[in-house]
This record gives C-alpha cells, structure tokens and sequence, in this order.
C-alpha cells in the first residue's frame, strides 16, 4: 500500500497518533471487557483490521444500546445488506409489512452505495424514538480532501459519502449528530 494511503488510514480522523493512543490508553483499554481484548488483539493481525469498528466508537455505541434500552437490534453489514432488510420487512398475506417499527436500534457497515436505501428501509423498521448509527461516514477524512490527493481506489467511496451525508443532514425524519470518533459515525435517532 502506498505510504500515504497508509498514513490516511491509520492515524485517525484526530491526525495525530498520540491523541488516538490516549484515549485508548485512558478511557478504553482500562474499561474493556475481557472478550472484547482478546477479539481486538486476534483482528489486530489481520490485514483488515483498519475494517474493524474502532474500540472508541464501540464504546459510545455500547452506551447509546444502554440509553435507548436496546432489546431488539439489527445490524446490517457487507454480507447481509438488502436481503437482511427485505427479509425483516416481509409483507405477510395480511398485508401490513412484519417488524415494521420494532426494532430499537440498528448498526450500518455494510456497501456504503446501498445506504440510502437502507435508511429508507430502517425509517420503518426502527420504532420512532430508536437509533440508527451509519459507519464510516467521514472516510479517514477524504470527505474533505481534493481529489488529487485521494488515493484513487477510495474516490468512489468519497462520492457516495459526501451524497449520503447530504441526505441525511436533510433529512426530517431523524435527529442526528455527525461525530468524528471512529471513521466518523452518524447518529440517526427517528423523530416520527
Ligand atoms: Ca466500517
């Protein structure tokens, strides 16, 4: 890989190495359930491991499953994606759709092209008052960078990235915060 892109990919979206190590050091590690360690030390030697969600931002979506009582949850990922929505929103012989509005929480990481067709889905899975977190939503920052100096591989995800975070920014069925922990998260919380 390409010195740069690594660099891009494993600094964070804080750039600074240190800071990342820090929070890890102060707030995570310490606090960090025994299987959780053991998982993050095996993915760590993975080649992929950049793929993993971050401990950082598993810790606040560990608190947001704990603040909206989380029982019933979803998470879409590269391999489940459409077919997983689709499934839980079968339309019986009845003709209401099934799990409409009943699930509390739910977690995107899967192909960030889809998205949006995701999230119009889970606008009726998720019951109003649930949350709806999306992943890499910042994209190590090329979200800002000219395109010159994004790693050619990545631009299409840049695209795709900058279109879903208008959408959502403008869209009325959510409250929503853009945080930059992680690869940058977007909380949806649906408002009706
Ligand atoms: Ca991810």
């Amino acid at each position: 890989m390409e010195q740069n892109t690594k660099k891009l990919l494993t600094k964070g979206l804080l750039q600074s190495e240190d800071l990342c190590q820090y929070i890890l050091e102060t707030s995570l590690y310490p606090r960090e359930p025994e299987p959780l360690k053991e998982l993050r030390h095996v993915t760590a030697g993975h080649p992929c491991a950049r793929f993993a969600t971050s401990p950082d931002a598993g810790q606040l979506m560990a608190m947001l499953l704990k603040l909206v009582n989380a029982k019933k949850t979803i998470e879409v990922g590269v391999f489940t994606g459409y077919s997983l929505l689709l499934t839980a929103l079968t339309i019986p012989e009845d003709g209401k759709p099934e799990n409409e509005g009943s699930f509390d929480f739910a977690f995107v990481d899967a192909d960030k092209v889809n998205y949006w067709n995701y999230h119009e889905r889970l606008m009726k899975l998720i019951k109003v008052g649930g949350l709806v977190v999306y992943d890499n939503t910042l994209r190590a920052g090329i979200v800002v960078m000219p395109d010159g100096l994004v790693p050619e591989f990545m631009k299409p995800g840049k695209q795709l990235t900058i279109e879903l975070n208008k959408l959502l920014a403008a869209d009325p069925r959510v409250q929503l915060s853009h945080a930059s922990i992680g690869d940058g998260i977007t909380i949806c919380r649906r408002l009706y």
